[in-house]
Parts: structure tokens; sequence; C-alpha cells
């Protein structure tokens, strides 16, 4: 996107104290919200336009399904890994202070069919707790090494609401409703300088973005009912296989699959029943070869995924500074509260070059 022509209808109007003028973010999902939790706590007011909001259902708001497990990505740039090592460090403060907003602690086995690669998922034993290479008797016979962690998993289905509800504590406002481009809030709030693209998927379509690395990327998961939800299994190699502990719904998630250009919102059996035999197969203790179907339920999302990775960015386009934050695929939550301290020092950068002249 270049440089927009500026004229008097673009020009943020002048008359509205610095104190009172909102970032606006586009986007109520997990990137959305974390980063209006942020921007709240430093001082900013914040208004969120969304489609979809905290608590609502759809499987283009991605961020409603997630496992969400916190897992050191493997492959990822020091600045990525260092945004996913933020993120832990609010999580593991929410699990501590803050139990109704659905982050727990739990244990982590990580499996690798390969021996680990120069730019493996091993840098996070500096960043999770107790992180310990597994003895050969500790890993399944067909798998090279292994480690084991403390981990933090984050239950959508109490996280959403409960930034629902401290965002609007903390003063901002959520406004729901669906726009065709970034163009339409900038005529909506014309008072405002910093937006904020925090669309997920949406910016494949937004009239003046059309990302076309954008694509959407279905998942697909089990939810299996049982008490024995502490530990998150991961199988790291050829075969994409992980039980993810939800302790505060009571069950596990049993995963993945990654469709790439499917929109079904249908939960496709042949696909969950692939998932139960994987899923018993990595961890016999927890998943059983058939578990009792009312036990089951399914879960189906879409992942705003993005060829070349997300957009964490700044441009000036003419008097506005819009900062994108979109296409985080399959791991939004790992790097949200990373992002969103991100873009607070973006949005203090922004406001101070259009406050102090
Ligand atoms: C099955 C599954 C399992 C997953 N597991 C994990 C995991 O274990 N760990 C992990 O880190 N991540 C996981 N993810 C990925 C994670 O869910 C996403 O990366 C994350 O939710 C993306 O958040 P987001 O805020 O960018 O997008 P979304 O949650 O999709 O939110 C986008 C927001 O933008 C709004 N919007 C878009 N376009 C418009 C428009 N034109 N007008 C108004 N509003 C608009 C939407 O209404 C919504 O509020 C998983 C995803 C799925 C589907």
């Amino acid at each position: 996107m270049g440089e927009l022509q500026q004229h008097p209808a673009d020009t943020p109007s002048v008359g509205v104290p610095f104190a009172q003028r909102p970032i606006i973010i586009l986007g109520a999902g997990i990137i959305g919200c974390a980063t209006a939790k942020q921007l709240l706590l430093n001082g900013f007011p914040v208004i969120l336009v969304a489609e979809f909001l905290p608590g609502d259902q759809d499987i283009r708001y991605a961020s409603a399904w997630a496992g969400a497990a916190w897992h050191p990505a493997g492959g990822i740039s020091p600045e990525w890994r260092y945004l996913q090592a933020i993120t832990h460090r609010h999580l593991l403060r929410m699990a501590h202070e803050e139990p109704e907003s659905g982050v727990c602690i739990v244990d982590a086995l990580e499996y690798l069919e390969q021996p680990p690669s120069a730019n493996s998922s091993v840098w996070g034993k500096a960043v999770a707790s107790k992180w310990r290479d597994l003895l050969p008797s500790e890993y399944p016979p067909n798998f090279s090494c292994g480690w084991s962690y403390e981990t933090l998993v984050t239950d959508p289905t109490h996280h959403m609401p409960y930034l629902g509800k401290k965002i609007t504590a903390l003063g901002g406002q959520f406004i729901q409703k669906r726009v065709d481009s970034l163009d339409q809030l900038y005529h909506l709030f014309p008072e405002s300088s910093v937006f904020i693209n925090a669309s997920g998927h949406g910016s494949k379509t937004l009239i003046d973005v059309q990302d076309d690395q954008c694509f959407p990327e279905r998942g697909q998961n089990v939810f299996y009912r049982t008490d024995n939800c502490r530990t998150m299994y991961f199988r790291n190699g050829r075969e994409y296989t992980y039980v993810i502990p939800r302790p505060m719904s009571g069950g596990v998630v049993l995963g993945g699959v990654k469709q790439a250009d499917d929109l079904s919102p249908d939960p496709d059996m042949a696909i969950a029943q692939d998932e139960i035999a994987r899923a018993h197969r990595l961890a016999p203790e927890v998943v059983p070869e058939s578990p009792a179907d009312d036990a089951l339920s399914y879960i189906v999302g879409i992942r705003p995924s993005r060829k070349g990775g997300f957009r964490l960015d700044a441009e000036k386009l003419g008097s506005r500074v819009v900062l994108s934050a979109y296409g985080f695929g399959g791991g939004g939550y790992a790097f949200s509260y990373g992002v969103a301290d991100a873009l607070v020092k973006m949005v203090e950068e922004a406001e101070r070059e259009n406050v102090i002249l």
C-alpha cells in the first residue's frame, strides 16, 4: 500500500485533545482484544469495531476456537521468538493472578521424530520452566528424542469473555459492525489518527487492503471430556498431532488438521476419527481407542493464515498511521500479548509524532 493522497476530509480533527482521541482497532479477536487491553492499561482510550465480538461463535472468528496452547514455534526469527516469550510472561501472570482468564499451567511432553534442527523449538528452554530432555525410556520407541516442560494453555471459552469484560471495565468500547474498508473507519472516526488493522482473515477482502497473501486455513478439533487434562502432548515431525488440555472445561482438545482454502463449517467425521486415532497413539494414557460418543464434541474454525507469515508493521497514510497486525494462522494465541506490547510501543511512537510536532 503506498502513500495516500491527503485531502481535507482525510485530515484528523485537531480539535480533540490527545487524551480523548481514541485509538481505533478493527477486529476483536485475540489480537485486537489483547492489544486493546494493553493500550488501555497504558492510558490510551480505545474503540474496537468488529463484526464478531468476544462470546460470539462463527467459524470465521478464529479466536473462539483455538486450542490454545503456548508452544515455542520452530523455524521463526529471533524477533518472533521474543514476541512469544513476552506472551508467555503475560500468560504466566494471568495463570497465577487471574484464574477467570482461563489460562492454566500444565505439563508438556513433546516428542520429535527427527533430531532437532538448528532452528527448532528448543529455544523455548530459555522461556518455559522445568525444561528437561527426556530419556529414551520416556518417549515412544518410534521417536528420536523428546522434551518435557511446563507450558500455558488458554481456554478461549473463558479467555475471550474475560477480555470482553476487562476491556469494558478499563473504559474500552466495542462497536459491533462490519466494514468494507479501512477508509470507512477513517470517516467514522475523523478525530482519530492511529488505526490498528487486526481483522485477521478480513484483510483479504477489505477494499483498501486486499492482501493476496492471506488465505483461510480450516482447522477441526475433537473435544474429549475427561478429568485427565493436565498434560499437553505434541508430536513434532511428519505428523501434526496434539493433545491440548483444557482444565477449566474438563477435557482435552485433539488435533490437528490444516486445510487450505476450505471453508466448510460442518465437522468431517473421517477427520475426527483420524484425529482420535492419532491422539490415542500419541497419548494412550489420556485418549482411549474408542472414546464414548457422549464424551465427544467437535470444533471447526478458520485460521487466518498468510503466506510469508503475519504482518506487524506501521504505515503513514496521509495524516494517519495504520498499524497492521494480522495473518497469525495457527499461532495467534502464542504471539498475542507480545504483539499487543509491540503495538503499544508503535502507537506511542505514532502518537508522539502527532502530538509533539
Ligand atoms: C482449530 C484451531 C486451533 C488453534 N489452535 C491454536 C493454538 O493452539 N495456539 C495458538 O496460538 N493459536 C491457535 N489457533 C490460531 C488462533 O485461533 C488464531 O491465530 C487467532 O485466533 C487469530 O486471531 P485474530 O484476532 O487475528 O483473528 P480472529 O479471531 O479471526 O478475529 C478477527 C476479527 O476481525 C473482525 N473482522 C474481520 N473483518 C472485518 C470486517 N470487514 N469488518 C468488521 N470486523 C471484521 C472479526 O469480526 C473478528 O472480530 C487455532 C485456530 C484454530 C481454528
